[in-house]
């Protein structure tokens, strides 16, 4: 049976800053005081899905028109509008969590649940935190060729070991090629997809 094609899942960039943990303040790039107590005292991460899971306070968001972007911290926030193409398409195994921002529409943080086992020999580590236990950077660069896809039409996921940068961790969001193709359908904006299945 043919292999589903799988592309990086990005988004192009905006104009404006977008933030969903930090805010600008006197020129200076702020963590909002609401997640001081999710901060680990020894390395300065701060526990992000706990943030996410638990509800946002106010984002700094600043878009109103386009159908997906990403923010600062690298996640994806979606439109309303995508929500419910995808929710009514059956993409299945993604969280959504409202991002609520004074200046922008309706959007929602999605954080893929399927994460895929990737091979840890294709990552570099530095850095553990004694107290934490997060690492200062993880960067890896696994093969698609060695992860198991899912094989059925419209999925999102994630390798199962997220990237960090020392602000913080980021996903790299895969999709297949018909959530690919239904976005372009349904004439989606902000989304770059970049192919990485052979
Ligand atoms: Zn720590």
């Amino acid at each position: 049976m043919k292999k589903i094609k799988y592309y990086s899942f990005c988004t192009k960039d905006t104009r404006n800053f977008n933030s969903i943990f930090y805010h600008h303040n006197d020129g200076k790039f702020l963590l909002r005081e609401c997640y001081f107590d999710l901060l680990c005292k020894k390395c300065g991460k701060f526990d992000e899905i706990k943030s996410i899971k638990r509800g946002l306070a106010e984002c700094d968001i600043h878009e109103k028109k386009v159908d997906m972007f990403g923010t600062e911290e690298g996640l994806i926030c979606v439109s309303k509008r995508l929500k419910s193409i995808l929710e009514n398409a059956g993409v299945k195994h993604l969280d959504y969590y409202f991002a609520p921002s004074a200046r922008a529409a309706e959007y929602f943080i999605i954080i893929p649940t399927r994460a895929i086992p990737v091979n840890k020999q294709c990552y570099q580590f530095t850095k553990k935190c004694n107290i934490c236990g997060r690492y200062e950077s993880v960067n890896g660069w696994p093969s698609s060729l060695e992860m198991e896809l899912p094989q059925e039409p419209l999925a999102i996921c994630i390798p199962d070991i997220p990237n960090e940068k020392p602000s913080g961790l980021y996903f790299d969001y895969m999709a297949s090629e018909d959530v690919i193709k239904l976005l372009k359908a349904e004439k989606i904006t902000g989304v770059q997809a970049v192919r990485i299945y052979p």
